[in-house]
């Protein structure tokens, strides 16, 4: 069945009595050349297992399927479900699990469905959840060979950004203290349908084995990221004080010990100096 020709799809959800949920970030890929090279890039292999999140009709399931051993999607629209039964009935590799990825025990289906294999996740993401998912991919550290996945291209932009640049965020350091993250290619918003108001790109992650802090210093590590960047316009100093408790001028001891300005703000720090920064607050608490 051919899931990327206008028409078929088309029919199909309209013999399921289909309608598109907006608020679940329902945009299914359309053009045929994107989903081949996810599951290219994505580890979609022999001796490979692979996760996919979303899968809505199965047009990436499917080619996921052609490549890898074994394919473990969560989809959590029952409403899919006959549609994926129909869509997917030639592979008999792939189990869906109609769950909240954001509830769902990956490490388990890894466990369990993916016995002597590696494993790998591929997804188009849906995008009210991008930074979320990401984060509990890696703070799980979730055994995977790499994380591939579509995003918007603002996404897509704040994940491949530098630390410690203007355009970097509290995912951009997550990425980058857990792996390394790399852009592959963009997507135009004609490649889906409906068409969502803005274009996408896909990027693909590789976790590092190794973390470079011990598990508490990781989690306060963590919570001085979030605080610090979510008001983006303030200093680190006016972030944390007012978000972790933290007096201000013990934020300008810590940051006069590692070099910088009381007026710092977040973004300016690489990751270096965001981890001396944690470790120097973390004294003060
Ligand atoms: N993979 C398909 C494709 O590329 O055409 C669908 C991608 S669409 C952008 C995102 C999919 O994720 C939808 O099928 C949606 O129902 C599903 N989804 C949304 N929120 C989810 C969640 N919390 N857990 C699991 N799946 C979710």
């Amino acid at each position: 069945m051919n899931l990327t020709n206008i028409g078929t799809v088309k029919d199909i959800l309209s013999r399921h009595g289909f309608s598109f949920s907006k608020g679940l970030g329902q945009n299914f890929i359309i053009n045929p050349d994107i989903c081949p090279r996810i599951a290219e890039y994505g580890n979609a292999s022999q001796g490979f297992g692979v996760i996919e999140i979303g899968t809505g009709i199965g047009v990436l399931t499917a080619e996921l399927a052609k490549r890898a051993d074994k394919v473990s999607a969560v989809e959590i629209d029952t409403r899919l479900l006959p549609i994926l039964n129909e869509t997917l009935a030639d592979f008999d590799n792939v189990k869906i699990y109609n769950e909240d990825v954001m509830k769902c025990d990956l490490h388990r289906i890894i466990r369990e469905d993916f016995i002597g294999l590696k494993a790998a996740v591929c997804a188009n993401l849906p995008y009210y959840i991008t930074s979320p998912v990401i984060m509990l991919l890696l703070e799980s550290r979730l055994p995977v060979e790499s994380i591939t996945v579509m995003v918007q291209k603002e996404a897509a932009q704040r994940l491949c950004a530098k630390v410690g640049s203007r355009e970097s965020g509290a995912i951009t350091v997550g990425v980058n203290y857990y792996g390394t993250v790399k852009k592959l290619f963009d997507v135009s918003r004609g490649s889906f349908m409906p068409s969502p108001n803005v274009d996408s790109a896909v990027i693909r992650i590789e976790p590092n084995g190794t973390p470079l802090l011990d598990e508490e210093e990781e989690k306060f590590f963590f919570r001085v990221i979030k605080s610090g960047f979510s008001q983006r316009r303030k200093t680190a100093a006016n972030s944390l004080s007012s978000l972790m408790g933290i007096s201000k001028d013990d934020v300008y001891e810590a940051l006069r010990i590692i070099g910088l300005s009381e007026n710092t703000r977040m973004e300016q720090l690489d990751m270096e100096q965001l981890i001396a920064f944690s470790k120097e607050l973390r004294k003060k608490q």
